[in-house]
């Protein structure tokens, strides 16, 4: 029991983690397939949840997705209960932290618990929607200050880059 729950919580870490610093930050720095699906304007719940069949959207989903299937490939002979429980939760946590687009309100008492429990909720989450510099770690709050230095670094090295690539190109 205590193996299946450290196996979860270490599978929503690292997924998280490896989520958030290879694809999102990286993607918003690099891409512009996660800012036009999911950072678009008035777009339904379902668009945002994934709950769609939008090839653009699913994409963005998977790629988001793949590092948890690969941190869960890697502990399934530890737990496969934990395993599932982890990407059960992981998945439920996607649908709820885009609940806002229907209205909703967190009660005090969940966002208390979020809040010691370092879980991103669905008021975190939105502020990411509105404002792309803030928000970062899609289930823990503490992958945010480290996401933000992680993204003022890749936007230098962008810009190192460019100017390399000119004075390459010039030169
Ligand atoms: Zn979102
Ligand atoms: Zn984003």
């Amino acid at each position: 029991m205590l193996e299946a729950i450290a196996v979860a919580g270490l599978l929503l870490i690292l997924g998280d983690f490896l989520s958030t610093f290879f694809y999102h930050v990286p993607e918003h720095v690099f891409g512009s397939l996660h800012l036009t699906t999911h950072h678009s304007w008035k777009k339904n719940f379902r668009h945002y949840a994934i709950l769609t069949l939008n090839p653009q959207v699913l994409l963005d989903g998977i790629l988001g997705a793949l590092p948890y299937l690969l941190v869960a490939v890697c502990l399934w002979t530890l737990s496969p209960i934990g395993v599932i429980c982890g990407l059960l939760f992981g998945q439920f946590h996607v649908w709820w932290r885009h609940v806002i687009s229907l209205g909703w309100q967190t009660p005090q008492a969940v966002t208390v618990l979020c809040k010691f429990l370092f879980i991103t909720t669905p008021e975190q989450h939105w502020l990411h929607h509105q404002k792309t510099n803030f928000g970062f770690g899609d289930i823990f709050t503490f992958f945010d200050q480290p996401a933000k230095i992680w993204m003022r670094w890749l936007r230098l090295s962008r810009i190192y880059l460019r100017s390399h690539a000119v004075t390459h190109i010039s030169g």
